[in-house]
């Protein structure tokens, strides 16, 4: 058997996963988890959901289980993928501060997808430091573990090259070879950055998302209110299709493109309308979602059983964490009692 590949990637607690996780990358991770050719680490960074959520601890502390929930839901499998959390491996910390020294303020100045969130986010004058650094944070959680394969969504990829870069400079500083370079695995084209029910990034923390647990009912309001094309007031109106989110998520999640292709023509001539061509779409998303929130509710009904499994990935994650830090302190001369 060839040696599996170490695979790393997270989310933030920051919320309840949503669609755009799982064809953006949760439904990735299941297959990549059970092709038996990586062996799978996934974090739930609340360290770093801290840098921009400090003064509200509460809800990083009940989004860590919702997480962890949406994960066992969708089929990642503890038995195969270490589930930890950021926060239980000071290890981390220690090497983003060593990072900290090898990257300069107007290399991280020039992130695109920081730029982005902190305009998103309003902090204006305020950016919090550790909110700024975050992209170092993110290297040091790939480099202690020796991530070599990380499939994220689009917005990652700036993430990406400052920790190929980080993990160049400190190997090269040091005069070693220990830290991997990792690649990034990016969803196919369309797919890396699912648009929210406002036509930007679907995201956690913009109040814009379909969750994974979202009820019945929940997902129907959600559709029901979805922007469609306002010269379409009649059905028998001609209607667009750029633009429309009902047809941007019918392109993403409906595998049957014939039929897709067809409703496009159908709604183009005029004659179809926005209720039914809503119905559809909440068929074609109740179908993906029922067995995942059935999942989710059998596994929520006992909390304390998934607070262990994380207890228990975090002790494995550290165990790791610590073997490679111990080779990082000897490699910059620190480690004097050993
Ligand atoms: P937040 O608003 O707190 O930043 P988020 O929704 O952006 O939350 P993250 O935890 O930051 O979620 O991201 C976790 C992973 O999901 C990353 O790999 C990210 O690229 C991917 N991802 C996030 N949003 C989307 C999306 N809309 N479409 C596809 N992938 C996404
Ligand atoms: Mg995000």
């Amino acid at each position: 058997m060839t040696e599996q590949k170490v695979l790393l990637t997270g989310d933030r607690p920051t919320g309840k996963l949503h669609i755009g996780h799982y064809v953006g990358s949760l439904k990735n991770r299941v297959a990549m988890q059970n092709s038996g050719e990586y062996n799978p680490y996934i974090m739930i960074a609340d360290k770093q959901a801290f840098t921009d959520n400090a003064r509200d601890p509460q809800k990083i502390h009940n989004s860590l289980l919702e997480v962890a929930l949406d994960y066992l839901a969708v089929g990642i499998d503890p038995q195969k993928t270490t589930i930890f959390v950021q926060s239980a491996i000071p290890e981390l910390s220690e090497l983003t501060e060593y990072f900290l020294n090898l990257v300069s303020i107007a290399r991280l100045q020039r992130n695109p997808t920081v730029k982005t969130e902190i305009q998103q986010k309003g902090f204006g004058e305020s950016i919090p430091a550790g909110f700024f650094i975050y992209p170092v944070s993110q290297a040091a959680d790939i480099a202690l573990f020796k991530g070599e394969v990380v499939p994220v969504g689009d917005d990652q990829e700036p993430m990406l090259e400052q920790t190929r870069e980080l993990i160049r400079t400190f190997n090269r500083t040091y005069d070693v070879d220990i830290l991997k370079e990792p690649q990034g695995i990016f969803p196919p084209k369309g797919q890396g950055r699912i648009p929210g029910l406002d036509g930007v990034k679907m995201s956690k923390s913009l109040g814009n998302a379909i969750y994974l647990s979202d009820s019945q009912d929940e997902l129907w309001n959600k559709i029901k209110s979805m922007y469609t094309d306002p010269t379409h007031v009649k059905v028998d109106d001609p209607g667009h299709v750029e633009g429309n989110m009902v047809f941007t998520y019918l392109d993403i999640f409906d595998p049957d493109t014939s039929k897709v292709a067809e409703l496009k023509a159908q709604y183009q001539q005029g004659g179809l309308g926005d209720m039914k061509l809503k119905k559809y779409l909440f068929e074609v998303l109740d179908a993906e979602l029922t067995p995942i929130r059935e999942r989710r509710a059998e596994f929520a009904a006992d909390r304390e059983a998934v607070l262990a499994m994380l207890a228990e990935g975090s002790k494995r994650a550290r165990q790791t964490a610590q073997t490679t830090m111990h080779e990082i302190r000897e490699a910059m001369g620190i480690e004097y009692w050993n």
